[in-house]
């Protein structure tokens, strides 16, 4: 309210769009707030001592209230203005990879995805304004694209991810022309950037929708294009405990969400790659006799997660506490010693646990070896070094601690 009230009272023009309005029309609580303008960013800046210009794509200015950043763009036009500083620059493929054209509220409306998302909210008079049947199409609940779908996806192909994203965040279906273009397209989300392809990554499975977003990508074939090494398996009745596995821990991921709980991105990136991990391990166990288990695993992994990198660019943040994730996994096998007491206190023995337990839930690993894990977990001190078999003197001899040394 304070911007749009500030940008109104500077003599502009100032609207409240997208999910914002979306979002409150259908008694939703937005996750962001977004508000276009006629005023040039420059402007914008010079009205708000808390906002700075960012942007290389097409320049927009953010204003910060604490934690909360709201995005003041300017409307875009369609049409390349002969201004040599405005310029819309089309990758070979169509796909618009530059653009700076300024335009009027009509051609900014025209130029977002879907009807739903072009509903302007005008402080000057608390009007909403509507292009593109928009409010007829909330009412029904449905996703429709502006204009030509195909031409949609083409200009940009994380458009197809948004429309599996909305149907699950909002429960609206996706409009027959709006899912008839896809399975010619889909292809195209190949040459997304991969960074960008993991903010999409976070929106769909970060945002309590993880399942019903998972269910969708699946439905419309978009979701081999991002975890290729997991969907390639997917439909074959043989692997449908493995297929199981992975819809629980979407699930859980949503109510730990909806409990308020943190949840991080290298866990479902672990559970989606942790079938491609193993059996890549067997298969270069099975190559070759130089290699040990745990050998096999870490070099499975590391060519696992090296190849999903190229889809989506896991940051390594995530990426080394998945490896370490993803290698723990056979310790769980030994209940004897000190190794194994000291899975306990390794720190990602909470997420290697969570995995394990999906493990067992698909029938990997043992029911019993599971609750020895979750039992032993809340047994005092003393009576975990008992169950180890720690009870002795505390003895480790050069030759021992060699042969347990942990690789990570
Ligand atoms: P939410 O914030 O709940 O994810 P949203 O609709 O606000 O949903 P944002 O990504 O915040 O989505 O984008 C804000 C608005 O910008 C959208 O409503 C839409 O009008 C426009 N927009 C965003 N991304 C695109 C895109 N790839 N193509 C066209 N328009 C887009
Ligand atoms: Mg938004």
């Amino acid at each position: 309210m304070k911007v749009l009230y500030r940008l109104k009272d500077a003599g502009h023009q100032a609207f409240l769009v997208g999910g914002g309005v979306r979002d409150l029309l259908l008694g939703r609580r937005p996750k962001d707030f977004d508000i276009a303008t006629d005023a040039r960013p420059e402007q914008v800046r010079a009205l708000f001592s808390n906002s700075r210009l960012i942007g290389r794509r097409f320049r927009l200015a953010h204003i910060r209230f604490g934690r909360e950043i709201i995005e003041v763009a300017t409307f875009r036009g369609t049409s390349p203005a002969e201004d040599g500083d405005q310029k819309q620059v089309l990758h070979a493929s169509g796909r618009i990879i530059a653009d700076n054209v300024y335009g009027t509220i009509e051609e900014d409306a025209l130029r977002r995805d879907f009807t739903v998302n072009a509903l302007y909210y005008n402080i000057a008079d608390y009007s909403i304004w509507v292009f593109a049947d928009g409010l007829a199409d909330l009412e029904s609940r449905q996703l429709r694209l502006i204009g030509d779908p195909g031409r949609r996806y083409t200009e940009d192909p994380v458009r197809m991810l948004r429309a599996a994203r909305f149907a699950a965040k909002l429960d609206f279906v996706l409009h027959p022309d709006a899912v008839a273009p896809i399975p010619a397209m889909a292809s195209l989300l190949d040459d997304v950037p991969s960074a960008r392809l993991f903010d999409e990554f976070l929106k769909m499975f970060q945002s309590g929708h993880a399942l019903s977003s998972y269910r969708h990508l699946r439905e419309f074939g978009l979701f081999r294009h991002l975890f290729p090494d997991t969907d390639c398996w997917l439909d074959d009745p043989a692997c449908a405990a493995d297929a199981a596995m992975i819809e629980s821990a979407l699930e859980n991921t949503d109510q730990r969400i909806a409990a308020g709980k943190p949840v991080t991105p290298m866990f479902l990136f672990g559970v989606f790659l942790w079938r491609a991990v193993r059996l890549r391990t067997e298969q270069l166990l099975a190559e070759s006799d130089d290699f040990s288990h745990m050998q096999a695993l870490i070099a499975a992994t590391a060519e696992i997660s090296t190849r999903q990198a190229q889809r989506i660019a896991l940051p390594r943040r995530f990426g080394f506490p998945m490896r370490d994730m993803l290698q723990l996994q056979p310790r769980f096998a030994t209940r004897k010693g000190r190794r194994a007491m000291n899975l306990l206190g390794h720190r990602r023995f909470r997420a290697a646990y969570d995995l394990m337990l999906l493990r067992a839930s698909s029938g990997e690993v043992d029911q019993e070896l599971a609750d020895f894990w979750t039992d032993i977990q809340e047994q005092p001190e003393t009576e975990q070094r008992n169950r180890f078999g720690l009870t002795g003197r505390r003895r480790r001899s050069a030759k021992h601690r060699r042969r347990s040394g942990s690789p990570d």
